[in-house]
């Protein structure tokens, strides 16, 4: 196994990345969910160098992007998606009038 590159002669080309979802449930029914967070952490693949998310407010809450207090992790809110079934027929009735016309 190569020993990683220094930090100061690496030009970071690959990369790592983790990420987990975090499920946020309802303190007072535990088996409710209040929101889901992806939390994503990047490092150089080459020297191991941990990279900084910007432009976000540090701290977390599923219902808006954050990141944690070094900038190293990205929690970014997410929900499960429509039946994608459901989401065809509700697509469809935003473009029909109530007779199904087009
Ligand atoms: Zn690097």
């Amino acid at each position: 196994m190569s020993h990683p590159k220094p930090v100061a002669e690496c030009e970071h080309k690959t990369f790592f990345a983790d990420c987990i979802v975090v499920r946020h449930p309802d303190d007072s029914n535990l088996k409710k969910m209040v929101g889901y967070t992806l939390e994503v952490k990047v490092k150089c693949a080459d020297c191991g160098l941990p990279f900084e998310f910007k432009g976000l407010p540090r701290g977390s809450a599923p219902f808006q992007p954050t990141v944690s207090f070094d900038n190293t992790e990205l929690r970014a809110p997410l929900r499960p998606s429509r039946d994608p079934a459901e989401q065809a027929k509700a697509l469809l009735n935003q473009n029909t009038d109530s007779n199904g016309n087009r």
